[in-house]
């Protein structure tokens, strides 16, 4: 349980203060992961098959092309990645596989005019598209990740006064995080646990996110010329603050 692969992240992320110290542990996961795709993953001949498999989603594909620091290896894993998604999607649309064919004028091997098997191939890729879709290698990495350190904050808020201490006089979390905290304290914990978590976790988020508010509300004043003088307090970049607290959206506010 005290794995240190969990705990030293959990433990770091709480002793900066921020506005969700789950959204600070997500960043630092992904960013980690997307450099081990690009890179030594490349070289495993079962990550490939599992890249190829399941690919990424925009976001992270997003992330990857931003980095700018592999493009050669982003290109290899697009290419064999697409290259197993087609000739799924040939065979799903009832087209022979391509070496076997020569030409491309097989599409549904003259049933020419034949309209529902064209139906069917659209579906049929749709079908598959649609579940496909949902699939994300980091994605998947992320979630199981995510649930280990929470985990392990249930852990160390049970086990270790310090990290209660620094859990208690925490910012709160983005809504996003909010609710996964809560829910997983639903099934985590026992009912005891539960009541003592939660009413820290709900008056620490309501807390919070009044102050955000608060400092939102004085963000619009400072626009009235009567407050011109006035100090900006934390307000300057309560704008971004608050919509990543609302949605948990970390891009909001980045350039
Ligand atoms: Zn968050
Ligand atoms: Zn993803």
């Amino acid at each position: 349980m005290q794995d240190t692969i969990y705990t030293i992240p959990v433990t770091e992320a709480y002793e900066t203060p921020c506005e969700c110290p789950l959204c600070a542990l997500e960043a630092r996961f992904e960013n980690d992961r997307v450099n081990y795709y690009l890179g030594p993953s490349l070289m495993e001949p079962e990550n490939r098959i599992d890249t190829n498999d399941n690919g990424f989603c925009g976001k992270h594909f997003k992330m990857m092309y931003k980095t700018q620091t592999n493009r050669l290896g982003l290109g290899l894993i697009l290419d064999t990645y697409m290259t197993e998604q087609i000739n799924r999607l040939r065979k799903i649309a009832g087209e022979k596989p391509k070496e076997q064919e020569g030409a491309k004028k097989s599409l549904f091997g003259g049933l020419k005019g034949k309209g529902k098997d064209s139906q069917r191939a659209a579906q049929g890729m749709r079908d598959y598209w649609e579940k496909h879709s949902e699939k994300c290698c980091i994605c998947r990495d992320l979630e199981k990740t995510m649930d280990r350190y929470i985990d392990v904050i249930f852990h160390l808020y049970f086990s270790n006064k310090e990290f209660r201490e620094r859990f208690d006089g925490g910012q709160g979390y983005c809504m996003r995080h909010f609710d996964i905290l809560c829910d997983r304290a639903g099934s985590m914990l026992s009912s005891g646990r539960q009541d003592a978590f939660l009413s820290a976790l709900v008056a620490q988020q309501l807390d919070n996110l009044s102050r955000i508010q608060d400092e939102v509300n004085w963000f619009t004043k400072k626009f009235d010329y009567r407050n011109a003088q006035e100090p900006w307090k934390n307000s300057r970049d309560a704008l971004p603050r608050g919509m990543r607290k609302m949605t948990g959206d970390r891009e909001i506010g980045e350039n």
